[in-house]
């Protein structure tokens, strides 16, 4: 379909056009997907009586008084009169002289504008308003008028006539309808054309509610197309990479000598996902798995043994973390489990510097590092690997888009691509995982290793603070270790380090017979080393942390965890926290501190926290109070990104979305590449992972 121009607009001058283009404007077609964000109901008088406080209405009346008073600064006050005698206010602020002058008593005056309850009566500050001739009707509107989201620099009335006209050159025929005609049938939903045209432009009768909570058919018509576009989208990239060739890595020999040298089997789950991660490994199609595992789940040992796989094929692994603090944990595991087999280990972070530098660089050129732990400095770009077969990603959801992007191209190594293994704690509740993870294949870590209690949680006033020592003494005489997480909202390193130093004082001078260390971000990276290395090694009772801990950091012997300013904290935040703690035998306790006054979501999060252990509740009950954009970190990313569509309020649509995605794609490549144009244009990149 050619893109109609918009300087062919009446009133769409150089000036106009340009700020039109600036909002993401660019054709006649874009007007038409330019949505109104609300209405103004024009298509009825409302009578005086019967006003209510709060609602935006058309009324009629006659002007009775009008004052320019003085309060301090200068006040236009207008009364206006029904039929039955009942009073209306009207107050502006703004006005000139001559304003002022038009309301002449006796007058008749169409109103429009939000009615208060005031002192006396009901009053309208600043309504629009129309002074009648004499013997003039009223005439209604036959559709509501839409509200257009502000435009800068192009007035409200411009751009209605403008989307106006625009509509008016929308094609009668088929030309614009992208969906197969069954589907609409079958879904009840209107053409697009009928959608656009009652969105934009609601015949007198229109279901107003249904508008408003997004529910009408002609959105959900519009949700639906573009849920679609963004499945065909991801569906489209995860083929592209699958045309990829990948190695096909296979040998169950290495794999049998860790398993038998590890001091647990591992559980069912474990096991399962291990083979799915085998499977995928020994085709020649790059793997693009997910692995989903609640905290202590053990994705570690999982992917190590997955690593196993591609280094017994004499290539190389690179397992990426996104603290250091976590990227030396799993160093220290995988040379505990790979070393023994002859495996080389190596270290690169953006610390390691100088000649440690060079030298690990060389040993991944060389190929003689065959795994290589690190952050995402292992994504610069001067970081050459030899033969890189896997690439595992672990907590991936710490990761900003770009380190993902910058991933993803680093597995392309020559005509191969590295297979993709990506785990994260943080459960994504199954509609946003059809949705957001379209382009990856999922398995699910869904069971604990046996021996488990389940971490008791409690909510605990911040002033109670002092009884805590004790509970905090009695842990460390039954051989246990506590965590004292200190968080602050702003992410200052500096001020969070301070409020830890301080705790440490404290808990230091009050807690005499125990020994209390102290590690925050400010540390340097051979410091925090040596204080977690001392914890594990049960050196230290009490840890008192920034939330540097918050991810991985894995201490069985540590029973109780206590958060302050836990209100400020998001619950996927709390639950990495949380599951900081409960990885031994032991019962453990989880103390969430709070200070006064809490807010109304801050009481729902603590609760929630307090009444369920599940990763998949507790992502259900975050989904409910954040919205999908922030759980997935994705204002960046674009995948929930939508324009209409609504992840939550149109999940039930998504199953018919997979399904007509599945067939088009099967069927109609041309349909496919419109529907992309359509709705995803230059923003497709971004969606990938
Ligand atoms: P995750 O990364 O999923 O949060 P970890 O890999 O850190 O979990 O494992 C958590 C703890 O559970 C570790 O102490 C690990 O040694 C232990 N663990 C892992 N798998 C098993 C198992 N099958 N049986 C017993 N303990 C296990
Ligand atoms: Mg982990």
């Amino acid at each position: 379909m050619p893109k109609g121009t918009l300087s062919a607009l009446r009133g769409v001058g150089p000036k106009v056009l340009g700020k039109l283009n600036q909002a993401g404007i660019e054709s006649i077609e874009d007007l038409w997907f330019f949505l109104p964000r609300s209405y103004e109901d024009r298509t009825r008088l409302t009578q005086f009586r019967s006003l209510q406080h709060g609602l935006t209405v058309q009324v009629q009346g006659r002007v009775v008084a009008a004052d320019v008073l003085f309060r301090g600064r200068r006040i236009l006050r207008v009364l206006v009169e029904d039929d039955d005698g009942n009073a209306l206010t009207l107050t502006f602020f703004h006005f000139t002289s001559q304003q002022a002058a038009s309301f002449r008593n006796g007058s008749n005056i169409v109103l429009f504008g939000q009615a208060r309850q005031g002192f006396s009566g009901f009053e309208m500050v600043h309504p629009t308003y129309r002074l009648l001739r004499a013997g003039e009707v009223v005439e209604l509107s036959d559709r509501l008028d839409p509200v257009y989201p502000a435009i800068e620099g192009v007035g409200a009335p411009t751009l209605r006539k403008m989307v106006h006209e625009a509509l008016l050159q929308m094609p009668r025929d088929e030309s614009l309808e992208l969906l197969p005609a069954d589907v609409v049938a079958h879904l009840s939903l209107p053409s697009l054309r009928d959608a656009l045209l009652l969105v934009h432009q609601p015949p007198v009768g229109t279901d107003l509610n249904a508008l408003k909570d997004g529910s009408h058919p002609a959105q959900q018509r519009l949700a639906f197309e573009e849920l679609l576009a963004h499945q065909l989208s991801l569906r489209q990239q995860r083929l592209a990479h699958q045309q990829r060739k990948a190695h096909s890595l296979r040998d169950p020999a290495l794999l049998k000598n860790l398993r038998t040298s590890l001091p647990y089997t591992l559980t069912n789950a474990q096991d399962r996902v291990l083979t799915d991660i085998a499977r995928d490994l020994a085709t020649q199609t790059p793997m693009l798995r997910l692995v989903q595992g609640d905290v202590g789940s053990g994705k570690t040992i999982v992917a190590a043994l997955s690593a196993l796989l591609a280094v017994a094929n004499g290539q190389q692994v690179a397992v990426m973390a996104p603290t250091e603090l976590l990227a030396e944990q799993h160093l220290n595991n995988f040379k505990l489990w790979l070393e023994p087999l002859g495996i080389n280990v190596a270290w690169l972070v953006g610390k390691v510097t100088g000649k440690a530098r060079t030298s690990v660089l060389e040993e991944i050129a060389s190929g003689s590092a065959q795994v290589i732990v690190g952050t995402h400095a292992l994504m610069q770009s001067h970081v050459a690997f030899h033969d890189l077969a896997l690439v595992v990603v672990d907590e991936q959801h710490r990761f900003g888009v770009h380190q993902r992007l910058a991933l993803r191209d680093k597995g392309e190594q020559g005509q191969f691509t590295a297979h993709q293994l990506v785990m994260t704690a943080t459960p994504i509740p199954r509609t946003l995982a059809m949705t957001a993870y379209a382009d990856l294949d999922v398995s699910a870590i869904d069971e604990l290793p046996p021996g488990r209690t389940p971490v008791r949680t409690f909510v605990v006033n911040s002033s109670k603070r002092d009884q805590l020592i004790e509970r905090i003494a009695m842990a460390c005489s039954e051989g246990r270790q506590a965590y004292w997480v200190c968080t602050l909202i702003e992410e200052n390193e500096e001020i969070e380090a301070q409020a830890a130093e301080a705790t440490h004082e404290y808990l230091t001078k009050h807690l005499p017979k125990q020994r209390v260390g102290l590690i925050h971000g400010r540390l340097k990276p051979a410091e925090k080393q040596r204080i977690m290395a001392a914890f594990k090694n049960h050196e230290l009772d009490v840890l008192v942390a920034t939330t540097v801990i918050e991810v991985g950091v894995d201490v069985p012997n540590a029973s109780l965890m206590i958060i302050e300013n836990a209100e400020r904290l998001g619950l996927a935040q709390l639950h990495q926290l949380r599951g900081r703690v409960g990885r031994g035998s032991a019962v453990s306790d989880c103390l969430l501190l709070y200070r006064e006054p809490l807010g109304q979501i801050a009481k729902q999060r603590l609760q929630t926290m307090r009444d369920t252990n599940d990763g998949f509740v507790i992502a259900q009950k975050d989904l409910e109070l954040r919205g999908p954009g922030e759980i997935l970190g994705t204002r960046q990313t674009g995948i929930t990104s939508f324009r209409f569509a609504d992840l939550m309020r149109d999940s039930h649509l998504l199953p018919a979305v997979q399904k007509v995605a599945q067939d088009l794609m099967a069927k109609d490549a041309g349909t496919v590449e419109k529907l992309l144009k359509r709705w995803i244009g230059h923003a497709l990149r971004y969606v990938e992972v």
